[in-house]
């Protein structure tokens, strides 16, 4: 070899070790008020900024396309028309996902109960228990087979019927801007919106550690994971409920029994995708521990941690490898 290509390999050598020696560049941190929550999003990179203001604006985008609460959304224009509506293709793709989780867990994850939450209304200031017949009557017209989708063509069943996303449309919402910040070519980042998160690459050389929350004592820990290009996704009777008689009234609702779902305090699901562990969170906290983890074998892509209504922990088998070794 000769003596200056030498030279120069050893100055590439050096140059290179010199830049793994670099603390890694500062994290840029944000938040913004979003679907109803607090988004935060962490970004490694020279575009960090550029990036995250492009990715909470697509989030807010696409929540002007699936909120029931703006009055233009593609989901409310469906809810105000008596049979059906054209959607765009990403609505479509959130409701095909929703309607596939749906069918694998027998109902118990269902995009109809849009009348049943209001009347519930846990969203409000005073939220209410209804009686027998007002829940009968918002479930009426719900339950499989009740909304179909055809190509961009959203079908309804009976004109009273009221889609909600809000099981699934955070978790796809998120999973697009992850997306958007890869575009933007960043390696390494967390989004966390209200409990659904993703984990983009790694922080500071190791993957992600996520603690998931004891639901009934905020401050602790009841197990890490390890985590790297996934999401994880919890749905908690704590997120929003109110209590009367001793009794708690939360926000995930069993579609038999328009009651709030029993069987669990919470469920954390790592997927490959925020959408997908939005959705089998919510289906597996209303089918409680022993079904909803049945459910789970459906999906060899996605683990589990329940938290079942005693207290007791019970994790799919996927999850061992994600566990933090102690
Ligand atoms: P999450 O926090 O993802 O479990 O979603 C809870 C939200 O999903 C609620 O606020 C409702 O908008 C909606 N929801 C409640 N019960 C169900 C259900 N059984 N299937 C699908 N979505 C539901
Ligand atoms: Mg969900």
């Amino acid at each position: 070899m000769n003596r200056s290509l030498t030279i120069i390999l050893i100055v590439a050598i050096l140059s290179l070790a010199w830049w793994r020696l670099q603390p890694t560049e500062e994290a840029s941190r944000r938040t913004r008020l979003l679907m109803g929550t607090v988004v935060e999003i962490i970004a490694e990179g020279q575009n960090a900024d550029l990036a995250i203001n492009k990715a909470f604006a697509e989030m807010e985008r696409l929540d002007r396309l699936l909120s029931r609460h703006k009055k233009n959304s593609e989901v409310s224009q469906l809810s105000a028309r008596v049979k059906g509506v054209k959607i765009s293709a990403e609505t479509a793709a959130v409701i095909n996902m929703g309607l596939a989780v749906a069918d694998d867990s027998d109902g118990a994850f269902d995009m109809t109960l849009g009348r049943l939450k209001n009347l519930w209304a846990l969203d409000t200031t005073e939220p209410t228990i209804p009686s027998p017949q007002e829940i009968k009557a918002a479930l009426s017209d719900g339950g499989p087979g009740a909304l179909r989708v055809d190509g961009l063509k959203l079908r309804k069943q009976s004109p009273e019927l009221q889609v909600d996303l809000g099981g699934i449309a955070k978790g796809y919402i998120v999973d697009r801007a992850a997306s958007v910040l890869k575009e933007h070519g960043i390696a390494n980042a967390a989004i966390n919106a209200g409990g659904d998160m993703y984990l983009l690459g790694q922080k500071t050389g190791r993957p992600w550690r996520i603690g998931i929350q004891n639901p009934r004592a905020s401050e602790t820990v009841l197990d890490t994971v390890h985590v790297s290009n996934l999401a994880v996704v919890t749905s908690g009777d704590y997120e929003r409920f109110f209590e009367q008689d001793g009794i708690r009234y939360h926000h995930i609702f069993d579609p038999r029994s328009g009651m709030p779902a029993r069987g669990c305090r919470s469920v954390t699901i790592i997927a490959d995708s925020v959408a997908l562990g939005d959705a089998l969170a919510t289906a597996v906290f209303v089918l409680g521990p022993e079904k909803g983890l049945r459910l789970l074998e459906k999906y060899p892509q996605a683990a589990g941690l329940v938290v079942a209504a005693d207290g007791s922990l019970h994790e799919s088998p996927g999850w061992e490898n994600y566990r933090e070794e102690q």
